[in-house]
């Protein structure tokens, strides 16, 4: 079988370079799960765009400014000039934004953007409606239920995947190959992401020797309820923040002001790093107040949150909400060129939350992300389709690696321990060096390749990590423990 395009991955950034690629192409959109199992399909608060012209300076320096000097301003603009074009083609083609009764936009407001920019859909369901408007716009096959395991790659060229279909492998040729595979989320003991987001191609990228950038950057969620059974925990969206919602201890003293001036207001890692710190000085539980909502508002403005709270067991808006951070987004990735072009290998993509455009820098801005995601998938598809293709042909063999052991699982499991306690929120030279130590450990096992991508890839973070002496963004080192 052979493919003009191969996408692996079926989020909001695989989707749309799809819609982009018309249908006389020959592609193929590979999922690992079932379609809805993404990161995409879970986004609540929105997308931030820059309103108009005029609003492009301000988005970009508030951009720069969660980026804390390590965003590429290039990108960073790219993606501005392009977000009201993208916004409007996507209402084009269907998309239904929250509006007034007048038709209005709603614009709200989120952490460190400095204006109300950010569109949402379905009240806190953006991520949802958005992601199956795109999958009812696709022209093109899709394949579930089958894992991307290995990148046919010769001489700098790529030639197709092998995947992992009902346990058995094969391969499938293509002239382009786009990685749009998500984050990293199952590397942590807590988190927000799909539980499919387990870091695979990240891994397969360090067993090719294809360079991921920025794996210290991993972005943290300061709202999550995290006293659910599964690894995904419940976010509990930033635009709740943005409208009224406030963090209190267990006295109900918004303690976030002896932080940041900005209180709520501040960015996402100066709120974790607070609620960290505070209630690890405090001893303090720590919850967020919606008291500030009306509750038919707060029930028509935040419908998911409102049901899951309620069927949960929490009467809101009145009663305060118990909350953690938990891990949220992978800033750094596989490092690409702002067309999605994976230096030194040929007719290699990536794109989304897997890809490192340097958007986000040391920090990414709230509602970004599924920005990035689109802009960058339709100038991927634009580069793909001028790209011209030669190549000659050439067939790989199956690979009969194994892919899973019994015992992979315990591992894995303690793979999630470890990042939780030492490379998450607040790290250590000596919690970093003993995850690597650890890390290492587990590498030597008998191990299937599943597993190995994941430890290749927490091992790049921890090593990105150390090799980052000051705090910057969502990198913070403690000092005193330097050493
Ligand atoms: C709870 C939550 C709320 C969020 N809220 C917002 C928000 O309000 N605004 C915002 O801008 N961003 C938000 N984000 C971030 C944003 O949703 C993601 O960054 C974005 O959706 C990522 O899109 P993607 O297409 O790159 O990846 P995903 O949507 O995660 O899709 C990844 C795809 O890759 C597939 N895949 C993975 N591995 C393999 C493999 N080995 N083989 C084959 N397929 C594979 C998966 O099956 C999936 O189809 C939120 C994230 C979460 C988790």
């Amino acid at each position: 079988m052979k493919y003009d395009v191969i996408i692996v991955g079926a989020g909001v950034a695989g989707l749309y370079a799809a819609l982009h690629l018309p249908s006389d192409k020959k592609v193929l959109i590979i999922n690992k799960r079932e379609t809805f199992k993404c990161n995409s399909f879970y986004a609540q608060g929105g997308i931030a765009l820059a309103v108009d012209d005029d609003d492009i300076s301000s988005h970009v320096k508030d951009t720069l400014e969660a980026g804390a000097g390590l965003c590429n301003e290039e990108a960073v603009l790219t993606m501005s000039e392009n977000s009201r074009d993208t916004i409007d083609d996507l209402i084009k083609r269907g998309f239904i934004f929250d509006s007034d009764d007048d038709g209005n936009l709603l614009y709200t407001k989120e952490a460190a953007h400095s204006r109300e920019r950010i569109l949402h859909a379905g009240g806190d369901a953006t991520g949802r409606y958005m992601h199956h408007f795109l999958l009812s716009k696709n022209l093109h096959p899709m394949l579930g239920n089958a894992r991307v395991v290995d990148l046919l790659i010769k001489d700098g060229e790529c030639y197709g995947v092998t995947i992992l279909d009902h346990r058995e492998s094969r391969n499938i040729y293509a002239n382009s190959v786009i990685i749009a595979s998500g984050g990293v989320g199952s590397l942590y003991e807590y988190h927000t992401n799909a539980p499919c987001i387990s870091a695979d191609l990240q891994g397969l990228c360090v067993l090719k020797g294809i360079k991921l950038e920025n794996m210290e950057m991993m972005q943290f969620h300061p709202t999550v309820y995290v006293n659910t059974q599964y690894a995904q925990k419940l976010l509990l969206t930033e635009a709740l923040r943005g409208e009224g919602a406030t963090i209190e201890d267990e006295e109900g003293r918004r303690f976030l002001f002896d932080y940041d001036d900005r209180g709520e207001l501040a960015s996402r890692d100066i709120v974790s790093k607070a609620i960290y710190d505070y209630s690890k000085k405090t001893g303090s539980k720590i919850y967020l107040s919606l008291k500030n909502f009306e509750y038919h508002y707060f029930m028509q403005r935040f419908p998911n949150i409102f049901k899951n709270l309620q069927d949960i067991g929490f009467n809101v808006p009145t009663q305060r909400v118990p909350i953690s951070p938990a891990f949220h987004y992978a800033i750094g990735g596989i490092k690409t060129d702002l067309n999605g072009s994976v230096p030194n290998v040929k007719n290699l993509y990536a794109i989304g939350e897997v890809a490192s455009t340097k958007v986000h820098g040391a920090n990414r801005l709230a509602s970004n992300s599924l920005l990035e995601g689109l802009v960058f998938a339709k100038k991927t598809a634009q580069k793909l389709l001028k790209t011209k293709i030669n190549k000659k042909f050439i067939e790989f063999d199956v690979s009969d690696e194994v892919m899973s052991l019994k015992d992979d699982k315990e591992k894995k499991n303690q793979l999630r321990k470890i990042m939780w306690e030492n490379v998450s929120i607040v790290r250590t030279k000596r919690g970093l060096n003993k995850a690597l130590n650890q890390i290492n450990v587990l590498l030597e096992r008998k191990i299937g390749k599943l597993l190995k991508f994941r430890l290749l890839t927490a091992k790049e973070i921890v090593i990105a990590a150390l090799a980052r002496d000051k705090s910057i963004g969502v990198h913070y080192i403690k000092k005193e423990d330097n050493n």
